[in-house]
C-alpha cells in the first residue's frame, strides 16, 4: 500500500511542516500539549476502521471483542485515576461531553448558571451563540474587580434568584483553584446539579497537584488533550446513579459510532497519567507558570490577573500597557512563542483585540522544560512585551527561543 507521502504529497508536506513548527517554536497555548508517541501510535492505528455503536459487551456491531477490551481499559483507568464511580469515554470532544451531560440532566429552557465567557468561562457554559446559550436559560457569574477571584457571593445570590437546575464550575482562562465545597453547598441549597468542567486542570488533579472536584460534583466533564496530555477528546464522570442516563444520552442521544482509535489513545494517556513521571511533569508545569507570573509582575505596565497563578497558566493583564492583546500575541509570535490573546476581566478593549494574553506551560513541561529553562522563557516574554522593544532586540530574543527549542528536542523519533 502507498504511504501518505506517495498518495498525497500536499497533505504530507503540510504535516511535515507542522512538525517542524512544533519543534522550532515554543508552544505556550494553555490548552495545548504534546501527546506522547504511544498516544499518537494508538490514535493512528487500525482501530479507526471499526464501528462499535453501544458500550463494551453491549454493541450493535459484530467483531467488537478487541475494542471492548480497549474501551473497558479506558473506563477502568479513568475511574481509578480520579476515584470516580462511573465514566463514559466516548464524547468526541470537550464540547460534546458538556452537551451530553447537560442533555442528560436538563430540559431545554431550564436555567444554567456558569462563569461568564468574558471572565474566563467556556463557550459551552452558556455563550449566546453556543448550543448552551440557545437551548438553556443562562445566568452568568463573574470574578470580583478587586482581586479577580470568583465572586461566590454573586454565585449564591444568582442561585437564589434564578433557581438554576445546573451550576457549572470550570473555566478556560482563570488562574486559581475553585472552591468546590462552596459550589456544592450553594447547589444543594437551591436543588441544582453541580457540574464541574475540569478540562483545563484535569491533568493537575490526576497528578495530585490540584483539588479534585470528583467528591463534590454530580457530574465531572473534561477534555483529554490539555493538561491530561492525551488525544483530542472528551470524557464524563459521575456518581453511579447517573450512569444509565449519561450513557444513553451520549449514545444514542448525541453520538453514533465511538472513535475507538481515540479511545485507545485515551486509555494510554490515562495509564501514563498515573505514573510518577506525570506528576513530576505537573510540578514543572506549575513551577514554570509561577516563574512567568512573578517575572512579569516586575515589568512596568504589565499585570497578572489575580496577582499570580495556582495552575498551568498565566493571564497577562495589558490594560495599562501600550501593547494590546493582539499586538502582544504578534510580538510573541515574532520571537517564536505561540500564545493566544485573551480578554481579561473588565477588559476595555473589544474581544478581537483584547487586553491580555493567556500563557500556558503544559506543552513545554512535556518537552522537558524545568525551572532554569522556564526562567529563561519568562525573561524572553517580559522583554518581548516591552512596548519600545527594537527590532534588533526582538531578533536576539528569537535567537534565545531557538536555542531553548534546540536544547529540548521534540519527537526525536519521528
Ligand atoms: N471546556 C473547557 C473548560 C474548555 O476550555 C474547552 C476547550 O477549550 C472545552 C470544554 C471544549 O473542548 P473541545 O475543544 O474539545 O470541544
Amino acid at each position: 500500500d502507498r504511504s501518505l507521502a506517495e498518495v498525497d504529497p500536499d497533505v504530507h508536506a503540510a504535516v511535515t511542516a507542522e512538525l517542524g513548527r512544533q519543534r522550532r517554536t515554543l508552544e505556550m497555548i494553555a490548552s495545548e500539549n504534546f501527546a506522547p508517541r504511544a498516544v499518537l501510535e494508538a490514535q493512528g492505528s487500525v482501530l479507526t476502521n471499526k464501528y462499535a455503536e453501544g458500550y463494551p459487551g453491549r454493541r450493535y456491531y459484530g467483531g467488537c471483542e478487541h475494542v471492548d477490551v480497549i474501551e473497558q481499559l479506558a473506563i477502568d483507568r479513568l475511574t481509578a485515576l480520579f476515584g470516580a464511580e462511573f465514566a463514559n469515554v466516548q464524547p468526541h470532544s470537550g464540547a460534546q461531553a458538556n452537551a451530553a451531560a447537560m442533555a442528560a440532566l436538563l430540559e431545554p429552557g431550564d436555567t444554567i448558571l456558569g462563569l461568564d465567557l468574558a471572565h474566563g468561562g467556556h463557550l459551552t457554559h452558556g455563550m449566546r451563540l453556543n448550543f448552551s446559550g440557545r437551548l438553556y436559560d443562562v445566568a452568568a457569574y463573574h470574578v470580583r474587580a478587586d482581586d479577580h477571584r470568583i465572586d461566590m457571593a454573586e454565585v449564591e445570590r444568582l442561585a437564589r434568584e434564578r433557581r438554576p437546575k445546573m451550576i457549572i464550575a470550570g473555566w478556560s482562562a482563570y488562574p486559581r483553584h475553585l472552591d468546590f465545597a462552596q459550589f456544592r453547598r450553594i447547589a444543594d441549597e437551591v436543588g441544582a446539579y453541580l457540574m464541574v468542567d475540569m478540562a483545563h486542570f484535569a491533568g493537575l488533579v490526576a497528578a495530585g497537584l490540584h483539588p479534585s472536584p470528583v467528591p463534590y460534583a454530580d457530574v465531572v466533564t473534561s477534555t483529554t488533550h490539555k493538561t491530561l496530555g492525551g488525544p483530542r477528546g472528551g470524557v464524563i464522570m459521575a456518581r453511579a446513579g447517573l450512569a444509565k442516563k449519561l450513557n444513553s444520552t451520549v449514545f444514542p442521544g448525541q453520538q453514533g459510532g465511538p472513535l475507538e482509535h481515540v479511545i485507545a489513545a485515551k486509555a494510554v494517556a490515562f495509564k501514563l497519567a498515573a505514573e510518577p513521571a506525570f506528576a513530576e511533569r505537573g510540578r514543572r508545569t506549575l513551577e514554570g507558570a509561577q516563574l512567568i507570573a512573578s517575572r512579569l509582575l516586575g515589568e512596568p505596565g504589565v499585570g497578572v490577573v489575580s496577582g499570580g497563578t495556582d495552575v498551568h497558566l498565566v493571564l497577562v493583564d495589558l490594560r495599562d500597557s501600550e501593547l494590546d492583546g493582539k499586538q502582544a500575541e504578534d510580538r510573541l509570535h515574532r520571537v517564536g512563542i505561540t500564545v493566544n490573546r485573551n480578554a481579561v476581566p473588565f477588559d476595555p478593549r473589544p474581544p478581537m483585540v483584547s487586553s491580555g494574553v493567556r500563557i500556558g506551560t503544559p506543552a513545554l513541561a512535556a518537552r522537558g522544560f524545568g525551572a532554569e529553562a522556564f526562567a529563561e522563557v519568562a525573561d524572553v516574554i517580559a522583554r518581548a512585551l516591552r512596548p519600545a522593544a527594537a527590532q534588533t532586540e526582538l531578533d536576539e530574543l528569537a535567537a534565545r527561543v531557538t536555542a531553548l527549542a534546540d536544547r529540548h528536542p521534540l519527537y526525536p523519533e519521528l
